[in-house]
């Protein structure tokens, strides 16, 4: 077995791999490294961050015990498919979690060579967001994926169940933490509470980790822009499918991608990314407990609200897609400013809780990046307090998802109702604009975060850069 704590730092970073500690280092990483490790939510970020927790630390705390509380009494199966960026499908990788979806055989999801863009008034292609280089192959040898998101909670939970050192609690909606100089403290809905060293909070857009504790001056905000998504089965469209694996269909009413989302190419799933007034969302929404009546009526009014923006696509199938189902859901999406602060002094934000964006499919990446990293410098920094983790954490992360909040908002914009001649215009500029940002779009998804330099800890007064929040 190799003794790799011996390395020099610098070569220890391009690895992500278990550092076995001696007795020496593991009676000196008792003192601050955390033993008992609570995480608020098991989406992408709670989930990623218990698992890559679990390989980084085991080694120096054996009796490290990394809790995961979930607010759902199940896996909630709603949300319809997520597609998965060369990186994302990396990290996912090496956690274990893509040989848990391969084995699942046609569901657990389909290559996605590329996303192809199409007008959706004529059917002109504009160009492809390539997930494959010249030569066909993936990036880093991975591609894009689309999988149905509840196969993919389930891949990551099977992971789970099998690390001896996570356990998963469902059941438990956080209401409120506190925390003093020893402990953190989380209080649940049902009146429970739990004690750790740590917490995480992976609990998404509207975190109560967040807005009841680490940065309650910055509450989500809706975008303006709703996801209408249903699954249909492929052989009911007659007309001829005029994509591969996925495609954005632009129109001045907004988007419709519609993608395979299995191997066999069975189903599609179609997500309309449209202009929803935010006085009419709840009306829109179907929730559960609602009488038949008042269901059927948003069925209706969503079936009606993608007729008149695709029904008359050039494009026959996309025409054939959004006049078909009866079954199209709402899914309004929120973000939170950049500038919320991430950080206590025992509690950490990470994913969407800490910075959702409007989704360009790649947020998924960014919460998989976030656990990764700050996994491995809480490794690196175990000999430290917490706030210095955390602090280099920030460090490292905080200009690189501002950057990525500020791109997605400006593609985000995109999907406002247009004008007549602003439809045109978009139409007409979005190839230049897909094959300008390439290169760029590449660089990110050779992005490693396991193989990124961690700065050695530092002595720091300065440890709250972000003390206060800033989401305006
Ligand atoms: C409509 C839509 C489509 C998207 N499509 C894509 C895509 O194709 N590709 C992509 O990369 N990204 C996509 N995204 C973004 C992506 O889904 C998120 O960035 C990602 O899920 C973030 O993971 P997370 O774990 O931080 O948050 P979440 O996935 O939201 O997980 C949060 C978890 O915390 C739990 N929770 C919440 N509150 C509490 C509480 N109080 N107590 C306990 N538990 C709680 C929730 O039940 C959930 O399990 C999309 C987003 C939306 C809205």
């Amino acid at each position: 077995m190799d003794v790799q704590y011996e390395v020099p730092p610098q070569q220890v970073d391009k690895e992500f791999h278990y550092n076995f500690p001696t007795e020496i280092e593991r009676s000196l990483t008792s003192v601050f490294a955390p033993r008992n490790i609570l995480i608020v939510g098991a989406g992408i970020a709670g989930i990623s961050c218990a698992l890559a927790l679990s390989k980084e630390l085991t080694p120096f705390v054996p009796d490290l015990q990394i809790t995961l509380f979930e607010r759902h009494d199940v896996l909630s199966t709603s949300g319809g498919a997520i597609n998965l960026t060369p990186v994302a499908q990396r990290h996912l990788d090496r956690l274990g979690v893509l040989e848990e979806l391969d084995k699942m055989g046609s569901e657990g999801g389909t290559d996605v060579d590329a996303i192809e863009m199409f007008s959706a008034r004529t059917g002109r292609p504009l160009g492809n967001i390539d997930f494959t280089d010249a030569n066909g192959n993936g990036f880093g040898g991975y591609k894009g994926r689309r999988v149905m998101r509840i196969i993919l909670s389930v891949a990551m939970l099977t992971v789970v169940e099998r690390t001896k050192n996570i356990k998963m609690v469902y059941g438990k909606k956080l209401v409120r933490g506190e925390e003093n100089e020893d402990q953190a403290t989380l209080h649940f809905q049902d009146g429970t509470t739990a004690t750790g060293d740590l917490v995480l909070g992976c609990d998404g857009v509207h975190s109560a980790t967040r807005t009841h504790w680490v940065s309650p001056d910055c509450p989500s905000e809706y975008t303006g822009i709703s996801f209408v998504q249903t699954v249909i089965d492929t052989n009911s469209i007659k007309s001829p499918i005029h994509f591969r694996s996925t495609s954005m269909n632009i129109s001045r009413h907004g988007s419709l991608l519609a993608s395979f989302c299995d191997r066999e190419h069975e189903q599609i799933f179609l997500a309309a990314i449209v202009q929803f007034n935010e006085a009419h969302l709840p009306y829109c929404r179907i929730e559960n407990g609602q009488d038949f009546v008042t269901q059927h009526r948003i069925k209706n009014l969503l079936h009606d609200q993608m007729q008149s923006r695709f029904g008359r696509s050039g494009i026959p199938c996309i025409r054939e897609m959004a006049t078909k189902s009866g079954d199209w859901m709402l899914y309004p999406v929120y973000q939170v400013r950049p500038g919320a602060r991430w950080h206590t002094d025992r509690a950490l934000l990470l994913g969407d809780a800490a910075h959702a964006m409007p989704p360009r499919d790649e947020s998924a990446a960014y919460a998989l990046d976030d656990s990764i990293l700050f996994s491995r410098i809480l490794a690196k920094h175990r000999h430290e307090p917490l706030p210095v983790a955390f602090k280099a954490y920030e460090d490292l992360r905080r200009n690189t998802v501002t950057t990525a909040f500020k791109a997605s908002r400006r593609m985000w914009e995109k999907n406002r109702d247009l004008g007549f001649l602003e439809g045109r215009l978009k139409e007409w500029t979005l190839p230049f604009y897909i094959r300008n940002s390439k290169e760029q779009r590449e660089a990110a998804w050779e992005f490693d975060a396991t193989k990124i330099t961690i700065p050695a800890p530092v002595e720091d007064s300065s440890m709250y850069s972000f003390g206060k929040s800033d989401c305006s």
